[in-house]
């Protein structure tokens, strides 16, 4: 039996990773779920539910192989109901936000979740600050 670890090979470290099969695939999915969220018309339609068929199997391949998201893509879509949140046919995003003095609440508008934030009244944006 081999002990100690496996030799790591050295990649140079201004070469960008060889885009493999599973970040085509994931990109595929993103694609797909993005597309079929824009054609549908209702909450329960075919391009809707066919569009959260890809969110799933999109995490499934993302769970297997420990892949990150993108930040702006992680934050589009319902971690419930698995609705991406832009708008369809009839131009609903399925997303509502509300404010109190000190959270957000976003909800989701096909499954109700709510997730809440900490409102930050002194936040300023890298393009609001002087
Ligand atoms: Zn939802």
């Amino acid at each position: 039996m081999g002990r100690g670890k496996p030799k790591v090979k050295q990649q140079p470290i201004n070469q960008h990773p060889r885009p493999n099969e599973t970040s085509l695939r994931i990109s595929f999915l993103q694609q797909a779920a993005k597309l079929m969220a824009e054609k549908s018309k209702s909450k329960n339609d075919i391009p809707s539910l066919l569009s959260k068929l890809y969110m799933e199997e999109l995490a499934e391949v993302r769970n297997i192989q420990q892949t990150l998201l993108s930040k702006d893509f992680r934050r589009s879509f319902c971690r419930c109901c698995n609705r991406i949140w832009i708008p369809n046919q009839n131009g609903e995003n399925g997303i509502e936000v509300k404010m109190s003095k000190d959270r957000i609440y976003r909800k989701c508008t096909d499954c109700n979740s709510i997730a809440s934030f900490v409102r930050n009244p002194k936040y300023r944006s890298r393009n609001e600050k002087s």
